[in-house]
């Protein structure tokens, strides 16, 4: 149910303070430390499991869920005027807390870290993009 050295566990045991949003049987949804922005929060399920490829779909589902619940909530006290849904998946992801997490990410006109989610673009050549479609292709 829970790992030993794993920062949310201890957050959730409250044995680690955190400022609390929500809370029910399942799920804790915390203020970010780090934020990037005013109201940054984390969706965090109580069960341990290290990410998306762990988490089941019945949980997955529930947390998809309470972040629509949470997202209109948060935008109608916070009055941002957009919002991102971020979920990071290994190291090479950028994922720094391996407990499963969403990001609640409120955006606000003009902010100054508009360069959040810049990512550069790549360049796959058509047939390269043909490729990767027919590998991807899902029955
Ligand atoms: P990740 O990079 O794994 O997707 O996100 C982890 C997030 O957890 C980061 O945004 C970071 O600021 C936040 N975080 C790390 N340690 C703590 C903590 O002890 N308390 C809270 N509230 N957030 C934390
Ligand atoms: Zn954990």
């Amino acid at each position: 149910m829970r790992e030993k050295n794993c920062i949310f566990c201890k957050i959730i045991a409250g044995e680690i303070p955190a400022r609390t949003i929500y809370e029910d049987e399942e799920f804790k949804v915390i203020l970010d430390a780090n934020p990037a922005a005013k109201g940054h929060a984390l969706i965090v399920p109580k069960e341990h499991c290290a990410n998306l490829y762990e988490i089941s779909e019945e949980l997955l589902a529930k947390a998809a869920k309470l972040a629509k619940k949470l997202a209109v909530h948060m935008t109608e006290v916070l009055k941002c005027d957009g919002f991102n849904l971020l979920q990071n998946n290994g190291e090479v992801a950028g994922q720094t807390v391996f407990h499963f997490h969403m990001h609640l990410i409120p955006r606000y006109e003009g902010m100054k870290n508009d360069d959040l989610l810049n990512w550069t673009h790549e360049q796959f050549s058509d047939q390269e993009q043909d490729e990767i479609c027919q590998k991807l292709k899902l029955d």
